[in-house]
């Protein structure tokens, strides 16, 4: 096996991946030689026509690296629902209904990150566990703290993660009083969060605007939030659904409106830049709402069941039309992994099948799907990542599914489905051996690495 490093860090033209075995290869192309660089996929061809392609796209047959039998490239994982700031619990507090653990674990967390130092040292931390996770993709709340949300930016850049970071936004909040802002504040501090986030002009991170969700809002606000949105054509993030009590709740403080998902389309808060986690019990109607809208949901299975929220019906949405991605929702959901949330989406909907026999069961390859593709989409990143496309850039897991002191004992040479499966099931970090987002090789992580 050739040493890409090098070439990683100075190639301004292809590179070239040969597996030999899936008879792929993989060229990729620099979109922005000179500045940071970017590089995309060029070509994807069969291997027994690397003559014909060396040709056409000027590359030596010896710069080709062929990959081991039980290697292989996917694309990166997308999480869409992920909170940065929860991080630093993750693995405890499950014990307690979402209402009550908002109160009782995470507004008083969430309100330390006052503090910078601390969120340095969380941000790090998460940032790097995600991508050493194969989490290429990241859709971070961070909290209402703008300085500390703009360094979770600078993190996620410095990192090389692609990322959308929202400040969250909210300004009710009865139980802990200190934890939350005037509507004006949320209004200047999202204002200057977006445009600080801007101005740094980092290539892969982005400002997403981040109503908690709506119990935590006033109309006034969510109706500014909605503007600011659309103003600025910014992503949109919050929670929707999540358990009954919350439902209820919500009825309850926006009377006037038939659901919520009505409460968030009255103020334009769904869009087709719009994702919102949970769902678990929304009706057919507000999936509907959803579909015309072209907003998209975040199914976080962990969080779910570790919050005993409810069960999202995964494949009645998909029936609906309604974009879908994955997400590990830390720290409601314990795991930071991906890998984590598409086991417990198979699960998940496996609980459905025993209560339902009819339920029509999602399969691995779907789950594989929401977390690559389906994720970008629920992003709307999907002109960008999600999967290996000419055009699209190089965002990939090398996995070695036979890593050595990794999990996965293979007993004989297995085709390469079969691989992906074991990898999906058994696998951790051990067996992603590399990490590449927009072509860039961000894990492992280089002694240039900040810390
Ligand atoms: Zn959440």
């Amino acid at each position: 096996m050739h040493d890409l490093e090098d070439r990683y860090v100075n190639a301004d033209a292809e590179l070239i991946f040969g597996q030999v075995e899936l008879c792929v290869l993989l060229g990729l192309r620099g979109q922005n030689p000179g500045a940071l660089l970017l590089l995309e996929i060029a070509f994807i061809g069969k291997g027994k026509e690397q003559d014909r392609l060396s040709q056409t796209f000027e590359f030596n047959l010896s710069e080709i690296t062929q990959l081991a039998q039980h290697e292989f490239f996917m694309p990166g994982l997308v999480d869409t629902h992920i909170h940065a700031s929860q991080y630093s619990y993750a693995g405890t507090a499950l014990d307690m209904p979402l209402l009550q653990w908002l109160n009782t674990y995470t507004f008083p967390v969430e309100s330390r990150f006052k503090d910078l130092e601390f969120a340095n040292r969380v941000y790090t931390k998460v940032v790097k566990r995600t991508l050493r996770n194969g989490t290429t993709t990241a859709c971070y709340f961070a909290t209402i703290h703008t300085d500390a949300s703009l360094l979770l930016g600078q993190i996620a850049n410095d990192f090389g993660q692609r990322a959308l970071v929202g400040k969250v936004c909210m300004d009710r909040n009865n139980s802990v009083k200190h934890y939350k802002e005037t509507n004006q504040e949320c209004q200047e501090e999202t204002c200057r969060f977006i445009s600080e986030l801007l101005n740094k002009k980092y290539p892969l991170v982005k400002p997403v605007v981040t109503p908690r969700f709506a119990p935590s809002c006033t109309g006034a606000l969510l109706e500014q939030l909605g503007a600011i949105a659309k103003n600025n054509n910014l992503h949109i993030q919050s929670h929707i659904s999540e358990n009954v009590e919350e439902v209820k709740l919500v009825k309850e403080m926006f009377p006037e409106s038939e659901s919520y998902t009505h409460v968030y389309h009255k103020y334009n808060l769904l869009t087709d830049k719009t994702v919102m986690a949970h769902g678990c019990h929304l009706s057919d109607e507000e999936l509907d709402l959803f579909r015309q809208t072209g907003a998209s949901l975040s199914h976080c299975p962990n969080s779910n069941i570790s919050l005993c929220s409810g069960v999202l019906n995964v494949r009645k949405v998909l029936k609906h039309k309604v974009r879908l991605g994955l997400g590990t929702d830390v720290a409601g959901g314990y795991s930071a992994s991906i890998l984590d949330a598409m086991r417990r989406a198979l699960e998940s909907s496996k609980v459905l099948t025993i209560q339902d026999p009819e339920h029509d069961t999602l399969t691995f390859e779907e789950v594989f799907r929401l977390a690559t593709l389906g994720g970008s989409q629920a992003l709307s990143l999907d002109d960008q990542t999600g999967n290996f496309e000419v055009g699209k850039d190089f965002d990939a897991l090398r996995v070695n599914v036979a890593a050595p002191g990794g999990p996965i004992d293979l007993i004989q040479s297995e085709e390469p489905k079969i691989l992906l499966e074991k990898f999906l099931n058994l696998g951790d970090d051990r067996n992603i051996v590399q990490v590449f987002v927009a072509g860039r090789k961000v894990v492992p992580f280089t002694d240039a690495t900040p810390e």
